[in-house]
């Protein structure tokens, strides 16, 4: 099978970021970000599952000290939409109150998501909230949220791998990729 085979029997239309972008990318935010927590140890929160493989990058590619804690919410079920309907399903660990929290997302799309989070830790009185999120889709109904660093802003295209799924797949392709709508089609036939 050729590797354009492989790709499309995947699900993958298009790759649209290369592992070594992202790899690239990633350490600059790494160095941005040890910049602007200097002195200060940032506890980093991770929204599982999605922000897994940019987390555990991101947080290598610094090099001041930093503590990490994941909190688990549900947003689309099995759809490609977001319903704005958000559920947490694994809270923190730590208690956050005087503490400066970096927020860790994979992608902002209508930004409901993040809208919400960022509703739920403010009630909790942190020193700081910041937001870095490796993606963030070009679409002009989004929420106006607060997001502090953005890895890269990519078309409104539904989009799997390095961490993101479709139906809880996906996830472990190094690249970011565009999902092949047969592959919508396929499960939807499928009953998957
Ligand atoms: P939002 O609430 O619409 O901003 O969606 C946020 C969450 O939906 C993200 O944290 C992802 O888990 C998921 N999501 C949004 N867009 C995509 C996508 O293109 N592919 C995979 N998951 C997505």
């Amino acid at each position: 099978m050729t590797w354009q085979a492989e790709r499309r029997a995947n699900g993958v239309a298009t790759i649209l970021i290369t592992e070594q972008e992202l790899q690239r990318r990633i350490y600059e935010l790494g160095k941005t970000l040890d910049g602007r927590y200097a002195g200060r140890v940032p506890l980093m929160v991770g929204v599982l599952n999605g922000a897994v493989a940019f987390m555990t990058d991101l947080m290598r590619a610094m090099t001041i000290p930093v503590e990490i804690d994941f909190m688990a919410v549900s947003s689309y079920g099995n759809s490609t939409k977001s319903t704005g309907v958000v559920r947490i399903l694994k809270d923190l660990n730590n208690e956050i109150a005087g503490r400066d929290v970096l927020v860790v997302e994979d992608i902002v799309d209508s930004g409901l998501t993040l809208q919400y989070l960022l509703d739920v830790l403010q009630t909790r009185s942190p020193a700081s909230v910041e937001v870095v999120a490796l993606l963030r889709k070009v679409k002009p109904d989004a929420v106006p949220v607060r997001v502090d660093l953005v890895g890269f802003d990519i078309p409104d295209e539904f989009v799997i791998g390095y961490g993101l799924d479709y139906a809880g797949r996906y996830r472990n392709l190094p690249y970011v990729a565009i999902l092949d709508p047969a592959a919508i089609k396929e499960e939807v036939a499928a009953g998957v």
